[in-house]
């Protein structure tokens, strides 16, 4: 697969993972299994936020939002079009930007209906900076920030198993909504360490799988069910 670089898409890094990992995951995993590992490594991240290790946080949200992105691919639900229709470019609940739903208060979700999409940020990177726009770090301590993420998951989890269960319409509307609100919180976390997530995704994936260097990736079965990151 194409490597990753600073111009890299949503769209693009999510192709990049279903072109390393769709044909392992499909054979080894079913969606609860997926969604485990998208919890297991996100708190394995959190855990850093608390030691105070931004390399143990950084890796470990990034093998999580690989997990997100599988779960989304084995879905076939394009996170870029999501993230924009839930974010664009202002605070999804108050509508503005900055964010003002501490200052004000707003207790009810504000309809905007005009998406400007001369402002949808291009690149990955330009998704970085818009959430930091709407969401400035400085608002905020990075402990909040993980609990946020923390939050999220619970929340797209939660209706991820009653899609599974019920195959409502419904829980499939709301999946699009959570996936997009778990990645601007996991953005969050990034902006709050001030790490720049592209630049991270392009040193951990610049040959293919990061523990195989294959495309598509050729780890056994036992070998993710078991991994770990290092730290
Ligand atoms: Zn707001
Ligand atoms: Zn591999």
């Amino acid at each position: 697969m194409a490597g990753i670089s600073k111009n890299t898409t949503i769209r693009e890094f999510q192709d990049f993972i279903q072109g390393v990992y769709g044909l392992q995951n499909n054979r080894y995993f079913e969606v609860s299994e997926m969604l485990n590992n998208i919890q297991r490594f996100a708190m394995r991240g959190i855990k850093g936020i608390r030691k105070n290790n931004t390399k143990r946080t950084t890796k470990n949200l990034i093998i999580s939002f690989s997990w997100l992105l599988s779960t989304l691919n084995r879905l076939h639900i394009d996170l870029e079009k999501e993230t924009w229709n839930r974010f664009p470019y202002h605070c999804s609940y108050c509508g503005t930007i900055p964010c003002e739903c501490k200052t004000k208060k707003v207790q009810k979700r504000v309809d905007v209906a005009d998406i400007d999409d001369s402002k949808r940020p291009k690149t990955l990177n330009g998704f970085q900076k818009m959430f930091n726009d709407i969401y400035p770090y400085s608002t905020r301590t990075l402990e909040h920030a993980g609990v946020h993420l923390a939050e999220e998951i619970g929340e797209f989890s939660e209706v991820l198993i009653a899609y599974r269960n019920e195959k409502e319409d419904n829980d499939f509307k709301r999946i699009l909504v959570e996936a997009a609100d778990y990645f601007s919180c996991l953005v969050g976390v990034f902006n709050s360490l001030n790490v720049d997530l592209v630049s991270e995704l392009a040193n951990l994936y610049s040959n293919n799988c990061h523990e195989c260097h294959n495309s598509p990736c050729s780890c056994s079965y036992s070998y993710i069910k078991n991994y770990k990151t290092e730290d």
